[in-house]
């Protein structure tokens, strides 16, 4: 019998993955997203695909939802620029927003995977980070939107399943990158290829000496199914370790990729940064015989093409509007 997946989120960039990635495996789909920073090009592709439902809700507010046998929550901005720019919708969604899923999956029968973060470690003082650590985060700076909405959240699932037995899966995701990720997303890989492609700066934040590990996406949603299928309890890790580089080598990177055109710009850095993250992975590799495949270079290509067809959509879609403006202007001053 075919199972239906709801996917909180289904619209971004992690959510289209993962309903591609679902259909392949004939679930049903009901994708859910409140395009405020997802896209419906993101899902486009599977409009016609009669196993797949889209609804247009903000689950911060009271929504009614299908029954279903798993709950996939992804619903949240997840770039900093973004949740920066609304804290507020940020914690309702990840607080609201989660407990009316864990709610909905508990009277489904559900099980409920819970899409949490490396942020949860906040400015790491233990390299690589493992689940065990319980994490540097300032609850009060610009992060804590987020770094406590996703500590809140894991706390209130660790909570329907200590109290109600609700069947939950914890992914903490580290930096992820590939296709589908907005040309406005203000994440490092997309920025940085925005402006390489551009030939404008690259801005680097600071010195550019913080690091990051970089997951290609399809590498991420392999680790997503196997955690769901499996029957680990607490959260998993999913990240690559192998990637560890600076912000200033990513920009190097990035700006040969790009043609090499940009310069590196440097701007200052965000309050509450953190300094250094890796994920420690050892979990995911004994309990899941998960490990990310895909090396940085052959990722970073197949995003930069990915990049490079969005903004030359863009600019078709922009030459349209302005041709329609002249026309409407043209045929104002002829009247
Ligand atoms: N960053 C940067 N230039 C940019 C965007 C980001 O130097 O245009 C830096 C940012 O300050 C951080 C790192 O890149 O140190 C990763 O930032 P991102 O927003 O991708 O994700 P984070 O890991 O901070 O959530």
């Amino acid at each position: 019998m075919t199972r239906t997946a709801i996917v909180a989120g289904a619209a971004g960039f992690l959510g289209s993955h993962l309903v591609e990635s679902l259909l392949a495996d004939d679930w049903n789909v009901v994708g859910v997203d409140d395009l405020s920073t997802g896209s419906l090009v993101n899902v486009r592709a599977f409009r016609k695909d009669p196993r797949f439902r889209f609804l247009k809700r903000d689950l911060t507010k009271r929504v009614r939802l299908p029954s279903a046998e798993a709950v996939f929550h992804l619903a949240s901005p997840a770039s900093p620029p973004h949740y920066q720019r609304d804290p507020l919708s940020c914690l309702r969604v990840n607080s609201f927003g989660t407990g009316q899923l864990a709610e909905h999956a508990h009277a489904s029968g559900a099980r409920l995977f819970l899409a949490s973060t490396s942020e949860v470690y906040g400015d790491p003082e233990v390299h690589p980070q493992p689940e065990s650590y319980f994490g540097h985060v300032n609850p009060n700076g610009p992060r804590s939107c987020y770094d406590e909405g996703k500590r809140y959240a894991e706390a209130l699932v660790a909570a329907w399943e200590r109290e109600k037995g609700l069947d939950v899966r914890v992914a903490r995701i580290f930096n992820t990158y590939g296709p589908h990720m907005a040309l406005d997303d203000g994440r490092v890989v997309t920025q940085f290829l925005v402006q390489g492609f551009r030939g404008e700066p690259l801005t680097v934040h600071g010195e550019g000496k913080q690091t990051r590990s970089f997951c290609y996406v399809s590498d991420l949603i392999a680790g997503f199914r196997r955690l769901f299928d499996s029957s680990v309890k607490g959260p998993v890790n999913l990240g690559n370790p192998l990637t560890e580089m600076t912000v200033l080598e990513l920009a190097e990177k990035v700006r040969e990729l790009t043609g090499g055109r940009s310069t590196v710009t440097h701007i200052p850095r965000g309050q509450d940064d953190p300094e250094r993250r890796r994920p420690d992975i050892q979990r995911a590799k004994e309990l899941l015989g998960w490990e990310p495949k895909v090396p940085l270079a052959e990722g970073l290509q197949r995003t930069a093409e990915d990049v490079r067809s969005q903004l030359a959509r863009a600019s078709r879609a922009a030459t349209r509007a302005s041709r329609r403006t002249a026309e409407v202007a043209a045929s104002e001053g002829g009247a």
